[in-house]
């Protein structure tokens, strides 16, 4: 086959852009991605090689990554015996760009154009493969599937203009080999000495060995070195598998470069979490809790969980089994010594260790988060603005830890200052000695609920109301039911407790209004009625326990569910001057009575964030009002 030229996806030509005039003040890494990349195809090639012979014979098994520098050509190659590339998937992997984060990032960085942004956002991805442009400007890699009975290899390269060329060539055994040809200006980084602590630095922990020729002067019997030279393979990587190792033998920095090898992130972890498991079901885990939500935690098809390794072999980069959805942020290793090692994703939805596992990954994060919560505030803020959300999803899918992890939800309040947080536990130690449940009320952010009428009558009893301002809050809450055995209340639905106040004389001097609003407002309500939810306004509508409130609904409406629309109480504050006149003055006046209801009806709609149904015709009447007053 001849030499075949294609374009790059416009994404990777957008990506090489960035990459090449270089927002990376760290040019370095470029080697730790590829080293990563040669170490993810030798994981693969070595799992093959488990069910698949000819994977093992194509290559054998002395598995290792050799880096060759040619300063002198200016040259680095990094080569590997892994799993290798057929013609088809070269053209695709290096051509195109498979992680959505990357591709999300791309639009971002599209939509901002300012550096500044560029700058920050780019701290949040990988670019792995393509980060050889930041140093080269052309690129090769022969590389050769290994088991592929076609038996011939790939030659790609790349000058990163938009294209890249394929075309079929020659190599021994399967494996890859990236070469790089380097910038005059980046040529310094290929020195021997300088690759030694480039792999120290960021490549330590990779598992197979990073080897490299290296000559030396030939020592004689006393030590001294002689006028000859050798040149001997040198091992530079240390290659410890971190989560099999001790804690405290473990450096920060060690840990940290081992997230980004595995997590495709460039910012550090949060917080570390590692410890062996014994008893019932053996194995080691070293999690992470990112600094930052990747881009697609809401996808749904996101691939999610820690890398399943059993016996000292990968078995899968993502195991999903592992973790429960609402913890699908955690990264990192586990390591397992009960499991076979032929486990496909059929076997392990049905294995008796996984679920026990399982059980014990997620009682070691949360009490994780709890100690977070305790002893690092500040950090523990971050982690929550970041990943409360998605943990709260827990609430309502983990049944049995509901109460764990709703002690870890943060919320501001009527007690807090805009930007604070107080968690259930607080807001419970400040309870009225009266008070029987914890209000909440629900809407897209602070501000529109910190003047929510709803609000008048607690306020003026100064009660605390919890400002739940997360689309499923409502969902959430309503289905957890109660904390610490104190019932979760909307303030925007059913009966309050402050409505009590409301006394049968009062009932008894309103009967005739409210039975004729009623009667002309029809199947517009369920009911009216007198509340004391109100200081301040006159109506409130309120939706009856366990309906979808008003937010709610618009939320699933913009989310084209289809929504049964609950119809509302609507309530009257019998001490607002207007209701009381009403009572008053209209007895006979069916006429006004059946338009004043509509106007209050529709105000009401207005205070919950909704809209009156005819506009035109209410602001007719609003209008007419207001020159009949003058
Ligand atoms: P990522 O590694 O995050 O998937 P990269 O851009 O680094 O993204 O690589 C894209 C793909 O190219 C990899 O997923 C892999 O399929 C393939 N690839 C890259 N390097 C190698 C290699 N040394 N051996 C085999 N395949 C490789």
């Amino acid at each position: 086959m001849a030499v075949e030229q294609k374009q790059f996806q416009t994404e990777v030509s957008q990506l090489l852009d960035i990459v090449i005039h270089s927002l990376y003040s760290n040019k370095e890494i470029f080697l730790r991605e590829l080293i990563s990349n040669a170490s993810d195809a030798i994981d693969k090639a070595r799992y093959e090689g488990l069910t698949n012979p000819a994977v093992q014979e194509d290559g054998g098994s002395d598995w290792k990554i050799k880096i060759i520098s040619d300063p002198a050509a200016g040259t680095i190659t990094i080569s590997d015996n892994g799993i290798g590339m057929n013609r088809e998937e070269a053209i695709e992997s290096l051509g195109t760009i498979a992680h959505s984060g990357t591709k999300e990032f791309l639009k971002k960085v599209a939509g901002s154009g300012k550096s500044s942004d560029i700058n920050s956002l780019i701290g949040q991805f990988g670019v792995g493969f393509y980060s050889a442009f930041m140093v080269a400007d052309s690129v090769t890699a022969l590389t050769r599937k290994r088991g592929d009975k076609r038996n011939t290899a790939t030659l790609w390269k790349s000058d990163a203009k938009s294209s890249f060329t394929v075309e079929e060539a020659d190599k021994a055994t399967g494996g890859t080999d990236v070469t790089l040809h380097l910038r005059e200006e980046d040529k310094n980084l290929i020195n021997e000495w300088t690759v030694r602590r480039i792999v120290t630095t960021y490549s330590d922990y990779i598992e197979y060995p990073v080897v490299m020729d290296v000559t030396k002067p030939v020592k004689d019997k006393d030590g001294k070195s002689t006028e000859e030279k050798e040149t001997t393979e040198e091992t530079l990587n240390s290659r410890k598998a971190l989560w099999l190792k001790d804690r405290a033998e473990i450096t920060a920095e060690e840990q940290n470069q081992f997230y980004k090898h595995i997590s495709h992130d460039f910012a550090e972890p949060l917080k570390t979490v590692q410890f062996k498991a014994e008893g019932a079901s053996e194995f080691y885990a070293l999690l992470f809790i990112p600094a930052r939500a990747p881009f697609d935690m809401f996808h749904k098809d996101i691939k999610y969980g820690p890398m399943l390794y059993v016996k000292r072999v990968q078995i899968m980069e993502h195991c999903e089994e592992l973790v429960p959805q609402y913890l699908r942020f955690i990264a990192g290793v586990v390591e397992s010594y009960d499991l076979p090692l032929n486990i496909s994703r059929e076997i392990l939805q049905h294995n008796r260790q996984i679920p026990l596992i399982q059980k014990n990954i997620v009682r070691k994060i949360l009490d994780a988060f709890a100690e977070m919560k305790r002893d690092e505030p500040d950090k523990y803020k971050k982690f929550y603005a970041e990943f409360g959300k998605i943990l709260k999803e827990g609430i309502h899918y983990d049944y049995e830890r509901r109460e764990p992890i709703a002690k870890l939800v943060m919320f501001e309040s009527t007690a807090t200052k805009p930007g604070e947080t107080t968690d259930l536990d607080e807001y419970i130690s400040r309870m009225k000695s009266d008070q029987k449940d914890i209000y909440y009320i629900t809407g897209a952010n602070r501000n529109d609920l910190e003047n929510s009428p709803y609000l008048e009558g607690l306020k003026s009893k100064d009660t605390e109301v919890i400002f739940m301002t997360d689309e499923f809050d409502d969902i959430i809450f309503g289905t957890m039911g109660s904390y610490a055995e104190k019932s979760f209340k909307s303030v925007l639905k059913g009966d309050l407790d402050v409505n009590a106040e409301v006394n049968e004389e009062k009932v008894k001097q309103y009967e005739e209004l409210i039975a004729k609003i009623k009667e002309s407002l029809g199947e517009k309500v369920v009911d009216v009625r007198l509340t004391s939810r109100l200081k301040d306004s006159a109506v409130c509508l309120v939706t009856k326990e366990g309906a979808p409130d008003a937010h709610m609904e618009r939320l699933l409406k913009a989310m084209g569910q289809p929504v049964p629309i609950a119809k509302r109480t609507l309530e009257l504050n019998p001490d607002h001057t207007l209701i009381k006149k009403m009572k008053e003055e209209l007895a006979g006046k069916p006429e006004t009575i059946s338009e004043y209801s509509t106007l209050l009806y529709d105000q009401a709609a207005l205070l919950e964030g909704g809209r009156p149904e005819n506009i035109a015709a209410f602001i007719n009447k609003m209008t007419e009002l207001m020159n009949s007053n003058l």
